[in-house]
């Protein structure tokens, strides 16, 4: 579920309260509408969409202009239906952002399924490249190498988007060192057109004045002449790694159920997700189970007191950094004091004020979810580091169901001594890099992949067959054989990788451990090396 619902609600108190205006328009509720604005504008800018943000802004600025004091209103009423319009148009993008944004979770989710295609092609508007300027011959190459991510990239040459065209994805602008007068224009009608895309310009002057301009007027990024294909096309790929924003999720440990229903709604006015448990001695498998991001815990409940709890839960090292913050009806500093030194994030009191407790549930998961990222992911790549993605295996090894298998596969790059001896380091770590990409972009979002060493990674695709696994990989391997790296004197060069896949029995009685199934994925791996690299091998075949 993505996080989509908080600006939703701001879309509708923004119409909500410029209806009241309209009803009621002195100074007051003029403060509250361009309140409810600012607050449209903050989040725009926190989900770094430049385009709506511009638009928002630019309201903002002329509400602010209008603000005068209690003689000032009702404003003139052209001015007010001027007004009235521009809302509109804003709640009309706005809403048509978060569906576009919905839409690429439904595509998602449909990969999700244990029916699902092995390898699901982007259809979606929201996931689409628009090539637009003078880039000729480059253009080609950059589409093919997109069309290897799953990407489809469209040349639009000048001709801009229909006026009404309110479409997502990333517009890549080629202003080819020709004059602002010349592209600026073009910039500008172009984010006037697609205000929810992002605009990356490219082939930029390398000078203040131009890139000042251009991001003035709305794009969301500069790069100069002198950037590489490989340099444009992790704009593309990482823009996309960050469209998705994960709800938080909080459980609530609460035994009134009054007092657990409160909480849970003021949570989810803000999009969280919530589970609550009333019986305190259930807390540890829950939290296995739900995963959650933040615990909210009552002090004190039949059975045990909150701060039991959390001294429990601190004996496991998988959760010792999940944040813990009371919210209770203990005024006594002393008490408070002892729960956060048992283990306790934050102590709040209640009753509670739903927009701090939205505040400090928001930021203390952002930290620990930073935390838990810099602790189980490899830096260059954002991949899980060799030991999560062993307990990731280990996991899903433990959660399968009779009936289902899970394919591990561990998979090398050839030759990639080579490639670091001819062109550099940094060109291998672009390679290493592009492969992450890849594989995240072409597996379900449920299977695991892990870099598991240097040029190794890690692989494991839950309820996949041999054959499935074998094609899916083959694919994988067939397309990044054909993608252009550019090295040193922008040479163009080639790589591949090897592939070898063990797939453990699909049944319960037979299941393998993780370290035999490793062994054998990587014993697999060391055949496809001997038989001349550049393949796929499965175990026992
Ligand atoms: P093979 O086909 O047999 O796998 O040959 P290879 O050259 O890929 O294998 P080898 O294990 O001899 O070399 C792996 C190289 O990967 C050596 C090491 O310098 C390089 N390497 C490991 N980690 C990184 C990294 O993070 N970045 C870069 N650029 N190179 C790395
Ligand atoms: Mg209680
Ligand atoms: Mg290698
Ligand atoms: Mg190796």
């Amino acid at each position: 579920m993505l996080t989509l619902s908080p600006l939703l609600q701001k879309e509708r108190a923004l119409r909500l309260a410029w209806a009241k205006y309209l009803a009621f328009p002195d100074f007051e509720h003029f403060v509250e509408f361009s309140l409810s604005l600012n607050n449209c504008t903050d989040a725009l800018s926190q989900q770094s969409q430049t385009g709506l943000h511009h638009a928002c802004r630019q309201l903002e600025q002329q509400a602010l202009a209008l603000f005068g004091d209690e003689n000032s209103h009702p404003i003139a009423e052209d001015i007010m239906n001027s007004l009235g319009d521009q809302i509109a148009r804003l709640g009309g993008l706005l809403r048509r952002y978060c569906a576009g944004e919905g839409e690429i979770a439904e595509e998602r989710r449909a990969r999700e399924k244990p029916d699902a295609a092995p390898i699901a092609r982007i259809t979606n508007s929201a996931q689409q490249v628009f090539l637009m300027g003078k880039r000729g011959a480059r253009w080609h190459d950059l589409a093919t190498q997109l069309g290897y991510f799953g990407i489809s990239a469209h040349d639009h040459g000048w001709k801009l988007p229909a006026p009404d065209h309110s479409g997502l994805g990333v517009y890549l602008l080629d202003v080819g060192e020709q004059h602002a007068t010349h592209w600026l224009p073009t910039l500008r009608q172009l984010r006037e057109r697609v205000p929810l895309a992002r605009i990356v310009c490219l082939g930029m002057p390398n000078e203040f004045a131009a890139m000042n301009q251009a991001l003035q007027v709305g794009a969301d990024r500069c790069m100069a002449q002198s950037a590489s294909l490989q340099q444009i096309l992790s704009q593309v790929l990482a823009h996309r790694e960050t469209e998705e924003v994960e709800s938080y999720r909080v459980l609530i440990v609460e035994d009134s159920r009054t007092a657990a229903h409160v909480i849970s709604r003021a949570l989810k006015e803000y999009g969280t997700l919530t589970r609550t448990l009333y019986d305190p001695l259930q807390t540890l498998s829950v939290v296995r189970q739900f995963q959650p991001d933040l615990i909210l815990m009552d002090m004190y409940m039949p059975g045990c007191t909150g701060v039991e709890v959390a001294r429990v839960i601190r004996q496991h090292d998988e959760f010792l950094s999940i944040p813990i913050v009371y919210l209770s009806g203990e005024t006594n500093i002393g008490l408070q004091m002892e729960a956060l030194r048992l283990g306790g994030d934050q102590f709040l009191t209640k009753p509670f004020n739903p927009v701090l407790v939205n505040a400090v549930v928001k930021s203390k998961i952002d930290r620990y979810r930073e935390l838990r990222r810099s602790m189980q992911n490899d830096s260059l790549t954002g991949l899980l580091n060799h030991i999560s993605s062993q307990q990731a295996l280990a996991a899903a090894l433990e959660g399968l169901r009779d009936g289902e298998g899970l394919a591990v596969v561990m998979l090398d790059i050839d030759h990639f001594k080579q490639v670091n001896d001819t062109h550099g380091h940094p060109v291998g770590d672009q390679v290493i890099r592009s492969l992450a990409w890849m594989l995240k972009q072409r597996l379900r979002h449920s299977d695991i992949i892990g870099r598991y060493g240097g040029e190794e990674f890690v692989v494991g695709l839950a309820r996949a067959r041999a054959n499935d696994a074998v094609e899916i990989l083959d694919r994988i391997r067939s397309d990044f054989s054909r993608i252009t790296f550019h090295g040193i004197d922008d040479t163009p060069f080639c790589t591949s990788f090897s592939v070898g896949i063990a797939v453990c029995a699909e049944s319960a009685s037979m299941k393998k451990d993780l370290k035999t199934l490793l062994e054998a994925a990587d014993s697999a791996l060391y055949q496809a090396k001997r038989q001349g690299r550049n393949r796929v091998v499965l175990t026992g075949r």
